[in-house]
């Protein structure tokens, strides 16, 4: 389970809760969005415990010592209820779901909330999604659903008219700065906040993996594709063994980096700043509708990354297209 924390850049959001609270109108389904690295789960957490705690400090934050935030802690509350894709599963099928609406017949276990937590609501394939709709039209007693979602484009429309939305943002620069400091981020902060765009977890979660060596190699390689001194062929065998979606958002971040280079953007605006001077060289040599075909086929490749592709063809084709853009064909 992830720990509930409330992070610096989180405030106005709990203030919000705390209204909520403060009012008596809790919603009855919450959907909290926004990117990867923004600690969705860790608010949603937060709430959850504070919704089902005894005795709620002024702030509404949970007191972490009653019998029911013992209970939460242990993983054992029955009223908080987690709704996730089982182990080596992508989705949350529709049996999950028909569990769901049966254990919500029932009234809740205690005198306070239940919290239902669906996450991620993304994952929740189309059988499962309509299934669901009846959770949230039928409001259960004392129940307050929370779902989590990366972006609100892949959920029905029914679905998302039907929550109130709370929408995390990334922080500016001197709070994540600071936040990264805490957790002994030292160096690189500027890069690795950089390529988790803007987002604190995931640049600490960068830095503890210790990708930038990895990047670095992978780079060079495009690099020496592009030059013709690598065979696409052998660099693609080597990466789909690597962190294949992490190369690809790269590959993008690249890409999208070598479209700005092109109109002159500043420095400050890159994606990659560090690697500025290596992206203006092959901007000077490439042309522009090749570099956005190029772009096209990384946003398709992504999309197809849900579902089951082969990732070693899929990059031996996508170098292969670079290889050729660079040769001029
Ligand atoms: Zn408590």
């Amino acid at each position: 389970m992830i720990p509930e924390t409330i992070f610096p850049w989180q405030q106005s959001h709990w203030n919000l809760f705390n209204q909520y609270l403060i009012q008596n109108r809790v919603p009855q389904a919450l959907l909290i969005n926004g990117a990867k690295g923004l600690g969705k789960q860790q608010l949603a957490y937060s709430f959850a415990k504070a919704l089902l705690c005894n005795q709620r400090l002024p702030n509404a934050q949970s007191c972490g010592q009653c019998s029911r935030c013992k209970l939460f802690n242990a993983k054992t509350h029955p009223d908080f209820i987690n709704v996730s894709p089982e182990e080596g599963s992508k989705i949350i099928g529709i049996d999950r779901i028909r569990e769901l609406i049966i254990t919500l017949a029932l009234k809740p276990q205690f005198e306070n909330y239940r919290v239902v937590l669906i996450n991620p609501a993304d994952k929740l394939n189309n059988a499962a999604a309509n299934a669901f709709l009846k959770c949230l039209e039928e409001p259960n007693e004392r129940t307050c659903v929370i779902l989590l979602a990366e972006s609100l484009s892949k959920l029905p429309a029914t679905i998302l008219s039907r929550c109130q939305k709370m929408t995390l943002t990334k922080p500016k620069r001197e709070i994540a700065n600071a936040w990264l400091n805490q957790q002994q981020v030292i160096e690189n902060k500027t890069l690795l906040l950089n390529l988790a765009q803007g987002a604190p977890l995931l640049a600490n979660e960068y830095a503890k993996a210790n990708i930038l060596p990895l990047r670095q190699q992978c780079f060079s390689d495009w690099l020496n594709i592009a030059n013709g001194q690598l065979n696409p062929i052998e660099i693609a065998e080597k990466w789909y063994k690597q962190q294949v979606s992490l190369i690809l958002f790269w590959l993008i971040s690249w890409s999208c980096d070598l479209i700005k280079c092109f109109y002159q953007t500043q420095t400050i605006n890159l994606y990659n700043p560090d690697l500025q001077i290596s992206l203006q060289e092959l901007v000077g040599r490439l042309k522009l509708k090749d570099i956005y075909h190029f772009y096209d086929n990384l946003l398709q490749s992504r999309q197809k990354m849900d579902s089951q592709i082969n990732q070693q063809l899929m990059f031996e084709e996508l170098l292969i297209l670079w290889s050729q853009l660079n040769q001029g064909n």
